[in-house]
């Protein structure tokens, strides 16, 4: 990331004084800051963050200023960037799938706490010398729905899987616990419930005491109709697990990437092309910043900002590309834009912190985007 001299109040200040051709993701610590203290306050256990939603060195930075000290990584390279910027940071490694020198590297990052969803993957864990310090928390599985997409078609075992291996992780002499991801974008407290009912009874017929239950991620952000409730999806946890274990209670960890960080950033594009059919070419696409959007469909906070005279006609239906020569490089559906919409515009894209720059490739030559610091984003 690249920090400019000027702190600017909002994209739009920057947009027009510097008028850039190329794409521009505008970062506000301040509100990523705010997220990092609403669950830290408001969920009702240990806050972990997701590093692959936005691995960012300022996004890193920013939440332990804010108080966020554990992290879930999925590689060793995401281990070593967060011990790089904080020693003492706690890894939880959830990625459920390693190599064997990938085992070798967590236990020399000290990773605190594993998931295990097959008795192959606890075996090379114990095969490669994982100390029984470890916490290892058996991943389960679910047809749930609720979320956009769905998390247990790659990994998580089955609950009666699930059972067999709470058993080994015990009887190797493990932490044991158990974690679940109910899918990302997920704004319906009932797959939490599901899931946090099942893990309840697999503990139960593994005759195991779970130490902890980790809820995962998949907290929705804000990408349409509203900002999401978290803590109605917090108090549901709560009430939920104080249900299903009773007496036996875990304590509780969550790992949000998608809800902490995707407000904190917009992504300002340029037309470059309106065609004589409507359709808009964008300077960013589907290989950049608006990777998602064909995966979870459009969103629906777009600020228009004109090069020119204000636009003041009523939104059209418009097709729009991005910069690419592929064809697949296209916004779904149709998108609602101004209908004076000039060449030379910009349209900021709010709430696109998540697995926005995470994933950014340089595909034809695009996807240069630069990060400029703002006060806020609005
Ligand atoms: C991706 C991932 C997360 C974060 O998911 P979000 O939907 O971005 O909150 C959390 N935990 C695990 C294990 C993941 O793979």
């Amino acid at each position: 990331m690249s920090l400019v001299a000027t702190l600017y109040s909002a994209p739009s200040r920057h947009l027009l004084s510097q008028r850039p051709d190329h794409p521009v993701l505008y970062f506000a610590p301040s509100i990523l800051q705010a997220t990092a203290r609403r669950f830290l306050s408001g969920f009702p256990g240990l806050v972990t963050y997701a590093v692959k939603a936005n691995d960012a060195e300022e996004v890193l930075q920013n939440l332990m200023a804010a108080g966020v000290e554990a992290f879930d990584v999925a590689s060793p390279f995401e281990m070593a960037r967060v011990k790089q910027l904080m020693p003492s940071a706690v890894l939880h490694y959830n990625n459920p799938v390693r190599s064997e020198a990938e085992v070798a590297a967590s236990i020399g990052h000290g990773v605190a706490s594993y998931s295990v969803d097959s008795l192959g993957e606890l075996g090379k864990l114990v095969r490669g010398g994982v100390p029984l310090s470890a916490e290892v928390s058996v991943r389960l599985r679910l047809p749930v729905k609720g979320a956009i997409y769905d998390f247990g078609a790659k990994f998580g075992a089955d609950p009666e899987l699930a059972v067999a291996l709470l058993k080994a992780v015990a009887e190797a002499g493990f932490t044991a616990s158990m974690t679940f991801h109910p899918g990302t974008q997920c704004a319906d407290p009932a797959a939490w419930r599901a899931y946090i009912d099942i893990c309840a009874e697999v503990a139960q017929r593994a005759g195991v005491k779970l130490v902890r239950l980790n809820v995962g991620g998949g907290f929705a952000a804000h990408r349409t109709g509203g900002a999401p409730d978290l803590e109605a999806i917090f108090a549901a946890i709560k009430t939920a697990t104080l249900c299903a274990f009773g007496a036996d209670v875990p304590a509780l960890v969550c790992e949000p990437g998608r809800a902490m960080v995707a407000e904190s950033f917009s992504l300002a594009t340029r037309v470059k092309a309106i065609r004589e059919d409507g359709a808009v070419f964008l300077n960013d696409g589907i290989y950049g910043g608006l990777a998602e959007l064909p995966i979870l469909g459009n969103i629906d906070r777009i600020e228009p900002v004109a090069s020119g005279c204000i636009r003041k006609a009523a939104p059209v239906e418009h097709i729009v590309f991005g910069p690419t020569c592929d064809s697949l490089d296209r916004l779904p559906g149709t998108v609602p834009l101004p209908g004076d919409l000039a060449e030379g515009d910009w349209l900021v894209w709010h709430g696109l912190g998540a697995y926005s720059t995470a994933t950014v490739t340089r595909f034809n030559g695009y996807g240069a985007i630069e990060v400029v610091t703002t006060d806020c984003l609005a």
